[in-house]
C-alpha cells in the first residue's frame, strides 16, 4: 500500500489476507471461463459448470464471514476522509453490500434464471420470436426489481441500482441528460451524412488476408502501442474479449475474416486498449479491493481510445501502412484514400454490434430508454418487441425485419445485464475528453503517430487513469484526469470534424 495520496494508514494485515484469498478465487473462474472460450473440448460444459459453482459457494462464504465485514468496519474507523484507505473502505463495502443484503435464495433464482434466460433467449433469437422469451424475460426484470429494492439506498431509483453495478455512483437521471443531449445532437449529423454526395467505397478493406498474416501485423501493433506479450497472450475465440489476472498475465482473445481485415485487426485493437489498461493497474494494490479497473465506462475508454482514436487515425496510417505491406504484399489496392473514409462511415443500421462509430451510440441511447422505462414501471416486457421498433424507426429510421434483428438481437437481457449499455457510450465519451487532454499537454500527438511512438500517450494514460486502479469513482478520476466533469462535448467535437472531413458537411 505504497503509493498514491495518504499512503501510509493501509488496511489490517487480516484484512488484506482474507480479500487476497477472494480475489484468488475470483481469477481462478475467471481463468477457468477463458478456458471455456479458447481451449476447453465442447463436452467439457458439464464438469466446468460444477467446478464453477463450487468456486462461487467457496467465494461466497468467505465474502459473508462476518469477520470480514467486521475488520472492513475497523478500517472505517481510522480511514482519514480521501485516503487511500478510505477507498479501499468503500470498493470493500460496495462488494460486501452486494453479496450481504441479497438473500441466498434470491441470488439462487437469479443464477436460475439467467440459465433458463440464456436458453430460452438462444432459441427465441434462433426462431425470431420473442414469445418463446418474454417469460424468462419477464422473470429476470422481475428479480432485478427485487434485487435492486434489497439494494437501493440514499433515494436511489432501482435502475441507479442496476447502473451502480457496473458504473459504481452513477445515476440514471445524469447518464439520462448525457446521453440525451448526445441523442440530439447526434441526429442531424446522421441526417447530414446519409444526404451527402459523397460516400466511403464498401470494398476499401477487401481482399485476401490470410489468418497468420492478420495476428503478425495485429501483434506488432498491439507492441507498437505498448502491450507486453511477456506479461500477456492473444489466442482465438468466438467473440473477442480481454481477461486478466493481475497486470502481469492479461490475456486478449480475436476472430477474422480473411476477406476483410477490419474485424481482425479493430478487434484485436480494442481488446489492446483494454489489455493496456489491465497491465497498468497498480501492482501494489494488486488482491485487494481497489486494484481493479475504476469502472466499466473507463474501462471501454481505454478499449476505444486506443481502437478509434489512435488506429482509425491518418496519422496511425502514414505509420502502419508500409507495416501493413510488409505483412500483405498482395494487397496494393488498400490505400488510405479509400480506406480511411470507411473507417469513419455514418450509416444507419440495425445491429448495434456491426454498427459503425458514427451512428453507434444512437443504438445504446434506445436501449437506456429502453430499460429506464421497464425499471421506471412504465413500459412492461410483453410490449418491449412494439417499443424496440418504434424507438428504432424514430432514432435510426430503420424498421427491423423480425425480432432476431430487433429486440431478440443482444444477449444482455438474457444474462439479467440491465444498466450495461449506457457503459459503451460513457466509454465513447470518457475517451474523447482523455484524449483532448492528453493533447493538450502533449502537444501534436499525429506527429508521434505517424513516427509510430504512442509511448508518450501510454505514459499519459498511465499516470492520470491506469496507476489510480479504482482509488476514486469514474467521475473523479476523469475530472481530475482532464480537468472538466464528463460531458459530450469532445466526443461530438470528434464526430463533427470527422463529418466535415470524411463527408465535406459541417453541422
Ligand atoms: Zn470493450
Amino acid at each position: 500500500m505504497s503509493a498514491g495520496p495518504g499512503a501510509g494508514a493501509g488496511p489490517e494485515p487480516r484484512f488484506l489476507a482474507l480479500w487476497g484469498e477472494i480475489e484468488d478465487l475470483s481469477d481462478a473462474s475467471g481463468l477457468l471461463a477463458w478456458d471455456q472460450e479458447t481451449h476447453m473440448p465442447p463436452h467439457g460444459h458439464g464438469a466446468r459448470g460444477k467446478i464453477q459453482a463450487t468456486l462461487a459457494g467457496v467465494r461466497h462464504a468467505k465474502l459473508c464471514a462476518p469477520e470480514l465485514s467486521e475488520l472492513v468496519e475497523r478500517c472505517a474507523e481510522r480511514a482519514a476522509p480521501g485516503s487511500v484507505l478510505a477507498a479501499q473502505v468503500r470498493e470493500a463495502r460496495r462488494v460486501l453490500r452486494r453479496v450481504t443484503r441479497v438473500p441466498e435464495r434470491l441470488a439462487r433464482e437469479r443464477a436460475e434464471a439467467v440459465t433458463l434466460g440464456h436458453a430460452a433467449w438462444s432459441a427465441a433469437r434462433a426462431r425470431a420470436d420473442f414469445a418463446l422469451f418474454e417469460p424468462a424475460l419477464t422473470r429476470l426484470v422481475e428479480l432485478a426489481r427485487e434485487q435492486a429494492r434489497c439494494l437501493a439506498e440514499d433515494g436511489a431509483s432501482a435502475y441507479d441500482v442496476l447502473l451502480d453495478e457496473y458504473e459504481p455512483g452513477a445515476r440514471a437521471s445524469t447518464v439520462g441528460l448525457l446521453l440525451g443531449e448526445l441523442e440530439r445532437a447526434l441526429t442531424p449529423l446522421v441526417a447530414a451524412a446519409s444526404e451527402a454526395s459523397v460516400a466511403p467505397a464498401p470494398d476499401a478493406a477487401a481482399g485476401r488476408f490470410p489468418v497468420e498474416r492478420q495476428l503478425a501485423f495485429a501483434r506488432s501493433v498491439a507492441e507498437s502501442f505498448g502491450f507486453d506479450f511477456a506479461r500477456g497472450r492473444i489466442d482465438p475465440a468466438p467473440h473477442p474479449f480481454c481477461s486478466a489476472f493481475g497486470p502481469d498475465d492479461v490475456r486478449l482473445t480475436w476472430r477474422w475474416d480473411e476477406s476483410d481485415f477490419r474485424p481482425g485487426l479493430f478487434g484485436v485493437l480494442h481488446e489492446t486498449g483494454h489489455g493496456l489498461y489491465e497491465q497498468g493497474l497498480p501492482a501494489a494494490w494488486q488482491r485487494t479491493p481497489i486494484g481493479e479497473a475504476a469502472s466499466l465506462g473507463v474501462h471501454e475508454s481505454q478499449s476505444r481510445l486506443w481502437e478509434n482514436l489512435v488506429g482509425r487515425s491518418p496519422a496511425f496510417w502514414r505509420w502502419a501502412l508500409p507495416l501493413f505491406q510488409r505483412h500483405f504484399p498482395g494487397a496494393r489496392e488498400v490505400n488510405p484514400e479509400r480506406l480511411l473514409p470507411l473507417l469513419h462511415s455514418v450509416r444507419p443500421s440495425l445491429i448495434r454490434v456491426e454498427a459503425d462509430q458514427g451512428t453507434y451510440d444512437l443504438h445504446v441511447c434506445v436501449r437506456f430508454r429502453l430499460e429506464r422505462a421497464l425499471f421506471a414501471g412504465e413500459l412492461e416486457v410483453r410490449d418491449l418487441p412494439g417499443a424496440w421498433d418504434e424507438a428504432y424507426r424514430r432514432t435510426l429510421g430503420l424498421t427491423p425485419r423480425d425480432a432476431a434483428q430487433g429486440v431478440l438481437q443482444d444477449i444482455h437481457w438474457s444474462m439479467g445485464a440491465f444498466g450495461y449499455f449506457p457503459t459503451y457510450t460513457l466509454g465513447n465519451l470518457i475517451a474523447a475528453q482523455l484524449f483532448a487532454a492528453a493533447r493538450r499537454d502533449l502537444g501534436d500527438l499525429d506527429a508521434a503517430f505517424a513516427l509510430g511512438e504512442f509511448r508518450p500517450l501510454l505514459e499519459w494514460l498511465r499516470t492520470h487513469v491506469h496507476a489510480h486502479g479504482s482509488l476514486y469513482t469514474a467521475d473523479e478520476l476523469v475530472r481530475r484526469a482532464t480537468g472538466r466533469v464528463l460531458t459530450s462535448d469532445d466526443y461530438l467535437a470528434l464526430r463533427r470534424a470527422e463529418l466535415a472531413e470524411y463527408y465535406g458537411v459541417a453541422v
